[in-house]
């Protein structure tokens, strides 16, 4: 519902739609009553409350590690973390279209930090042979680009990981509960549980609650408790927050169809856009950037659509880089097929309307 009518919704990372779903509704108002509306504290002062500690131990289990840490948000993760690992004497790498989190992460620590173009190995291999023999390295990467939709090349990251002696950090903010047999993300779905030292990813997405985890070896995460500010200066969050994330963790597993729901209705989007003639980018995740190039033209054709019924939110410079504007589609598990059919319907008539077509 917007302003009291009723739209289709392809601008949400709600991607498995379980937002909305009961069971999260139903363990978050429990955990209202039984725990109450905040934690009142830091994790380390006295936030820790026990629903900590379960969905942390779920988090490891799902994620296939020894522990996991859960922070207020990817946000907090991501700044938190690279601090926290890499000091003056060390070099990050980081994908140029990586996360503003991951950027501002690498901002607050004192590490020399290279920038490598998108995806390009050989660029990485470059900065990485180029480094400094001293200190610790550290890769990190998105492992699906959140405005464009395609996906790192995590193997060949991995195997340079190794040749060059780096550490992998991933972020599968937008994979989390999308790739992988059983929803845990790209580093899963290619078996590298093993070889990605620190695996990040948030809950306020296609888990539909809030908040972000780091799960990765005991050491990592006792380090992190330790030295990652933004996790030991901020106040826990809400017990039915944690809660909400238990049952989406629980939903993942016990509910499969609602990944493959997404990707048919990815799939379906994807086609009908093409066939009437959009330009898509990224492709190779739930995420459809239809690119337009320029900024004024991208808003109008985000108008032209709300007024039919569709909302799809463009997105502008300094998100993307400059002229390449866009409207960032993403379907959702629930959507029907009537429904993606009016959006088709509005795509075709709202492009002519704004001469995108
Ligand atoms: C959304 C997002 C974040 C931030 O997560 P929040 O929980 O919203 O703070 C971090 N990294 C990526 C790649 C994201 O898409």
């Amino acid at each position: 519902m917007l302003e009291g009518r009723g739209v289709v919704q392809l601008s949400s990372n709600n991607y498995l739609d379980l937002a909305n779903h009961p069971e999260l509704k139903r363990a978050a108002a429990q955990a209202l009553e039984t725990y109450g509306c905040g934690a009142g504290a830091s994790r380390l002062i006295s936030g820790t409350m026990e629903l900590y500690a379960v969905l942390e131990a779920h988090v490891a289990e799902f994620k296939g590690t020894e522990a996991a840490l859960v922070f207020s948000s990817g946000y907090h993760a991501n700044t938190g973390t690279i601090p926290a690992l890499m000091g003056g004497e060390d070099t990050v790498f980081s994908d140029e279209w990586n996360h503003a989190s991951i950027i501002d992460g690498c901002r607050l620590s004192s590490a020399t930090v290279r920038v490598f173009r998108h995806g390009d190995m050989a660029h990485l291999e470059e900065l990485l042979a180029a480094a400094a023999p001293s200190g610790q390295r550290l890769i990190v990467t998105d492992s699906v680009f959140s405005m464009d939709g395609d996906v790192a090349p995590l193997e060949e990251i991995v195997r340079l990981a190794r040749r060059y002696g780096a550490w992998v950090m991933v972020d599968e903010a937008h994979a989390t509960g999308v790739f992988g047999p059983r929803g845990a993300g790209i580093v899963e779905e290619l078996d590298l549980q093993g070889e990605v030292e620190v695996q990040m990813g948030t809950l306020g997405k296609a888990l539909g609650s809030f908040g972000a985890y780091v799960a990765g070896s005991r050491v990592l995460i006792q380090w992190l408790v330790n030295r990652a500010r933004s996790f030991i200066y901020t106040t826990a969050l809400p017990p039915p927050v944690l809660a909400a994330s238990l049952a989406a963790l629980r939903i993942i597993k016990t509910e499969p169809e609602r990944r493959r729901r997404l990707w048919q209705n990815a799939a379906f989007l994807k086609r009908g856009l093409a066939g009437l003639g959009y330009r898509l980018g990224g492709t190779g995740s739930p995420i459809l950037p239809v690119l337009i190039g320029d900024g004024a033209q991208t808003m109008a054709l985000s108008a032209a659509l709300l007024r039919r019924g569709v909302f799809a939110q463009g997105i502008r410079p300094p998100t993307v880089p400059e002229g390449t504007a866009r409207l960032r589609i993403t379907p959702m598990a629930t959507h029907t097929e009537a429904e993606l059919e009016r959006a088709l319907g509005a795509f075709a008539e709202a492009g002519k309307e704004t001469g995108v077509l």
